[in-house]
C-alpha cells in the first residue's frame, strides 16, 4: 500500500506545512463519508462551484482524522483543531492532481490512458478481464475518469502490479491537459468520438483534438480507422516516436476484420500480422463489437498471442455499470454488486452500504481474485474495512476466504465454501429489516443469491437514477447565485419518485430545506433519519403539535393557522419557532393578501414564539410566455409586500417565488431562495436538454398472441382487429398509474425500439399492444415512459401535464434505485 509522510506530500504539492512532518498515510480522502481509517487517511478539502469541502473538516477532525489539505484563506480558525496537521496549498484540486503525477512517476509498468465519448469502462473491464491470470492490473474503479476521480485512480497504483488501465473524460476545454500531466500513457486508446458532453465544444472536432491531447507523451495509439474523423485528426497530431495501431474493415488497418457473421453470437475472421484468427464474441449489438475490437487490439499491443485471445474473448461477460439497489424480502434492501471484486470497488460499495438507514448491514462476499496480494495480507485488510464501514453481519463465500475466517473479530458472521452450499442453507427467515451488499466475483454467481434475496412482485419498475437527479440539481443551481439557497420538493412521494432515497440524497447534496405538503409526510422522513430542516406546506391546525415534536416548519398562509400555530408554540413551550408566510400575490390558493399584512406585522412583531424564517409566494403561470406580465405583476407586488413585512420586522427574513418553470424563465427574480420541483425530476419549461430524466417505467412481456381477424382485444371488446394481429400483454394497467385515456392506441409503448400501441382499453392490472410489426417475445422487455417516449409526450397524448402522470404512478410499482 501506498505510504506517504506528510513531508513528502507537501514537498509534492508545494503546499506549507503545519504540524508533524513524520506522519505518514496512505489513503486519500475528498468525501467526507469515506472516513475509514482515519488514522492514516489525508482529507483534500476539493472546492467545487456547489459543494466545499472546507465544510467537512470539523466533521472529519471528530472522526478523528487528522491530516487535511486545504486552502488556509477557507480555514481562518484552523488552529482551533489541536493536533491536526494542515498542508496550506493555493488550489486543493491541484494539489490532489500533482501528488497523483507525483505518484505515478514512480512506476514503469505500461499505463493505458482511455478516452472517448462512449466505451471506456467496458473497454478497460475487457482487457481486465482478458489478461486475468497473466497480468496484475490495477484499473480506475467504475468510471472514475474526472479531474477528482483520475488522480484517486492513479493513487491505487502500486509496485505489485504489471499494467494500468485509466479512463479519462472531460466535459470542456483545457481540462485533457491536466489529466494528460498525471497519466502520460504509454498506450492511449480512443473508442469513439459522439455527442455527448458537447454542449462546452463548439464542434465535434474540436471536442476530439481536444481528447487527443491524452497522447501527447504516448507511444502507441488504438483507434478503429474506419472512423474517418478519429483517423484524418490522429494524422494532425505529431506522429514522431509514436506508433498508431488501427482496426477496421480496411486492410490498411494493423488488426483487419476480414468476415464478420452474426448469429446468436457475433464470429469475426481477424487478420494480424500475416496471421488469421477468429474471434467469437458472444454480444451481437455493435457497440460490444467495438469495445471488444479495442479491447483486442490492446492484448496484441502488450504482446498477448491471438491464440489465447480466441480462447478468452468468447467468455466476455457483460459489465455491470453501476450499482443496482432493489428491495429484498422482509423488509430488507438489497444492494447488488456482483460483477466484479476487487478491494477499490469494495470500499465504494461498502461506503454505500454505510450510508443506508438501516441500524444492521449485512455483507456478502465472495472470494477475491488477482489482488497482488497474499491471502492473508488480503483478508486482513477486509476484515480492516469491514469493521471501519460498520457491518454487523459477514457471510463469506469461497474457499480463501472461509480459511481467514479468524482475521473477522467482533461480528456476527458465517462461511460457506461454495454459492451451493449457502443456497442449501439458505433460510428467508435469517434476512430481516437489514441492507445487504452482494459483493462477488463473477465466478461465484451471486445473481443466484439476489434472485432469492429480492422481492418477487409484479415485473413492473419505476427506476430511479439518482445521478440524474443530481445533474438536474446541479443545472439549476448553475442559473442563480452561488448563494441562493434552495428548498427541494419532495411533496406528492418526490413526484412518485419515493421517499428516503431522494430525501437522503438531496440532504448530502446540501439543499437547504425539504418541502412536503402534509404533515405525515415531515415525519415519514424524520423516522428514517432525515434532519435537515423541512417546511410542510398544507400544515393543518390539527398536526401542529405533531409536527413542533418532530421539528417540522409550517407554512403559514391564514391568520387562524397563526393563531393556532402560536398556541401549539405556546403549549411547546418553544421560543422563535420559525414559520415561513405564504402570501397571495394572483395564484388566488392560500396565502395572506395585501389588506391583512398589517394585521400580520402587528401579530408578530416583537412576538416570542415565532419567527418569520422565510416569506414567499407562488406564481400562477411561470411556464407560459402568454402570461409574463401577469408573473411580473405577481414578482413586484409580492416584493413590495413582503419588504412592508420585514422593514417592520427588523431582522433578517428569506423571500422566495420561483418554482422549477421560474427559475428557469425569470432567474432575476431569485430573492434569497428558490423553491425546485418539477425540474429536479427532469421536466424544464424551456426545453433544456441538459436535464436529464430520472424516472423510467418499465415492464416486461408476460405473453404473445396471434390474433385473426375479425376478433376483438380486452373489455368492451374495444380493441377491434380487422386484419391478422400479433399483440403482447404487459402486467401494467389502471391501477398502477397507466392512465386508462391512453387506451384504444392513444397511447404507445416502447418495444425493441418501436412504438407499439395500446390495442382496447387498459385493465386495471394490465395492458394489450399490438405488436404485429415488431420482433418481440414473452420476456422482452418494455419502456412506459423514460427517454422516448417521455412522460411530456405521453401528458400531451391525454391532454394532461407531466406532473399527473409522474405523480399517479402507484406506491405498488416497486422502486429501483440506481446510483453510478
Ligand atoms: C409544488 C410547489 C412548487 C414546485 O413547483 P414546480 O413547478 O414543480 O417546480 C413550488 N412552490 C410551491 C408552493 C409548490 O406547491
Amino acid at each position: 500500500m501506498q505510504n506517504y509522510t506528510l513531508k513528502d506530500i507537501a514537498l509534492a504539492v508545494s503546499g506549507k506545512l503545519m504540524g508533524n512532518p513524520d506522519v505518514s498515510v496512505s489513503h486519500l480522502i475528498i468525501d467526507s463519508r469515506s472516513a475509514a481509517s482515519p488514522n492514516d487517511s489525508i482529507f483534500f478539502a476539493i472546492q467545487g462551484i456547489h459543494h466545499d469541502g472546507h465544510k467537512f473538516i470539523a466533521d472529519l477532525y471528530q472522526k478523528g482524522i487528522r491530516s487535511f489539505v486545504a486552502v488556509q484563506k477557507a480555514l481562518p480558525d484552523f488552529s482551533k483543531f489541536a493536533d491536526a496537521n494542515f498542508i496550506f496549498v493555493e488550489n486543493t484540486l491541484d494539489a490532489l492532481q500533482s501528488l497523483a503525477a507525483f505518484h505515478r512517476r514512480r512506476f514503469s509498468y505500461p499505463v493505458v490512458g482511455i478516452t472517448g465519448s462512449n466505451g471506456k469502462t467496458v473497454v478497460k473491464e475487457w482487457a481486465t478481464q482478458l489478461m486475468h491470470g497473466e497480468k496484475k492490473v490495477v484499473r480506475s474503479p467504475r468510471s472514475y475518469n474526472s479531474q477528482v476521480g483520475v488522480p484517486l485512480s492513479v493513487w491505487l497504483m502500486s509496485p505489485e502490479n504489471d499494467v494500468a488501465i485509466f479512463e479519462a473524460g472531460i466535459s470542456k476545454p483545457s481540462e485533457m491537459h491536466r489529466l494528460e500531466h498525471i497519466l502520460i500513457p504509454d498506450i492511449g486508446i480512443i473508442t469513439n468520438i459522439g455527442a455527448a458532453h458537447q454542449e462546452n465544444f463548439n464542434t465535434l472536432r474540436q471536442k476530439l483534438q481536444e481528447k487527443m491531447i491524452l497522447f501527447e507523451h504516448s507511444k502507441v495509439i488504438i483507434y478503429q480507422i474506419d472512423n474517418s474523423l478519429i483517423n484524418e485528426e490522429v494524422h494532425n497530431i505529431p506522429l514522431k516516436g509514436k506508433q498508431l495501431f488501427t482496426w477496421g474493415t480496411s486492410k490498411d488497418a494493423s488488426l483487419t476484420i476480414l468476415k464478420k457473421e452474426v448469429a446468436a453470437h457475433t464470429m469475426l475472421t481477424l487478420s494480424y500480422a500475416q496471421e488469421t484468427f477468429t474471434a467469437e464474441i458472444p454480444f451481437t449489438d455493435d457497440a460490444s463489437v467495438e469495445n471488444a475490437m479495442h479491447s483486442i487490439s490492446l492484448l496484441l499491443v502488450l504482446g498477448f498471442t491471438p491464440e489465447l485471445i480466441e480462447e478468452r474473448v468468447k467468455k466476455l461477460i457483460p459489465v455491470a455499470m453501476r450499482l443496482e439497489q432493489k428491495e429484498g424480502i422482509n423488509n430488507c434492501t438489497i444492494i447488488n454488486d456482483s460483477y466484479n471484486s476487487d478491494i477499490s470497488s469494495l470500499t465504494i460499495a461498502l461506503n454505500l452500504l454505510n450510508n443506508q438507514k438501516f441500524s444492521k448491514r449485512t455483507l456478502i462476499l465472495s472470494d477475491i481474485f488477482q489482488s497482488g496480494k497474499s491471502n492473508q495480507e488480503l483478508y486482513s485488510e477486509v476484515a480492516r474495512l469491514v469493521k471501519e464501514k460498520q457491518v454487523d453481519k459477514i457471510i463469506g463465500i469461497g474457499t480463501a476466504i472461509s480459511a481467514n475466517e479468524a482475521q473477522f473479530t467482533g461480528i456476527e458472521k458465517r462461511f460457506f465454501t461454495s454459492t451451493d452450499d449457502f443456497l442449501h442453507s439458505y433460510h428467508k427467515e435469517d434476512f430481516a429489516n437489514e441492507a445487504i451488499l452482494l459483493k462477488g466475483s463473477r465466478s461465484f454467481q451471486f445473481e443466484r443469491i439476489s434472485r432469492q434475496l429480492e422481492r418477487q412482485i409484479h415485473q413492473t419498475v419505476l427506476e430511479i437514477n439518482l445521478n440524474a437527479l443530481v445533474n438536474n440539481l446541479n443545472y439549476f443551481r448553475s442559473l442563480v447565485k452561488p448563494t441562493t439557497k434552495f428548498v427541494a420538493m419532495v411533496k406528492a412521494f418526490s413526484y412518485g419518485s419515493g421517499f428516503y432515497e431522494i430525501a437522503s440524497m438531496l440532504q448530502y447534496q446540501r439543499v437547504d430545506y425539504l418541502a412536503v405538503a402534509f404533515a405525515d409526510e415531515g415525519v415519514e422522513l424524520r423516522e428514517a433519519g432525515i434532519t435537515m430542516p423541512i417546511i410542510v406546506l398544507n400544515a393543518e391546525p390539527g398536526s401542529f403539535d405533531l409536527m413542533i415534536s418532530y421539528n417540522l416548519e409550517p407554512e403559514i398562509y391564514s391568520k387562524t393557522a397563526l393563531t393556532r400555530f402560536r398556541d401549539a408554540a405556546v403549549r411547546a413551550g418553544v421560543t422563535c419557532y420559525p414559520i415561513h408566510v405564504k402570501l397571495d400575490t394572483g395564484m388566488h390558493r392560500l396565502g395572506f393578501i395585501e389588506e391583512d399584512i398589517d394585521e400580520l406585522i402587528a401579530f408578530l412583531k416583537d412576538d416570542e414564539q415565532l419567527k418569520i424564517s422565510s416569506i414567499f409566494s407562488h406564481l400562477a403561470a411561470s411556464d407560459e410566455a402568454i402570461h409574463d406580465d401577469f408573473t411580473n405583476q405577481q414578482i413586484s407586488l409580492f416584493s413590495r409586500l413582503s419588504s412592508r413585512i420585514i422593514d417592520k420586522l427588523g431582522y433578517h427574513i428569506n423571500r422566495h417565488i420561483l418554482n422549477s418553470a421560474g427559475i428557469e424563465r425569470f432567474p432575476s427574480a431569485e430573492f434569497d431562495m428558490v423553491r425546485l420541483g418539477i425540474g429536479l425530476y427532469g421536466v424544464s419549461a424551456a426545453n433544456q436538454p441538459k436535464l436529464e430524466m430520472v424516472s423510467t417505467l418499465r415492464s416486461t412481456i408476460v405473453q404473445t398472441k396471434d390474433i385473426p381477424p375479425h376478433e376483438s382485444v380486452g373489455y368492451g371488446r374495444k380493441g377491434k382487429v380487422e386484419t391478422p394481429k400479433r399483440i403482447a400483454t404487459i402486467p401494467i394497467g389502471y391501477a398502477d398509474g397507466l392512465n386508462r385515456r391512453l387506451s384504444n392506441g392513444v397511447g404507445k409503448i416502447m418495444v425493441k425500439g418501436k412504438l407499439a400501441p395500446i390495442i382496447g382499453n387498459i385493465c386495471m392490472d394490465t395492458c394489450m399492444i399490438d405488436i404485429t410489426d415488431i420482433d418481440a417475445h414473452e420476456g422482452d422487455e418494455v419502456t412506459i415512459f423514460g427517454e422516448n417516449p417521455t412522460i411530456m409526450d405521453i401528458a400531451s397524448w391525454i391532454g394532461t401535464i407531466p406532473y399527473e402522470i409522474l405523480t399517479g404512478i402507484s406506491r405498488r410499482v416497486k422502486r429501483i434505485y440506481i446510483q453510478e
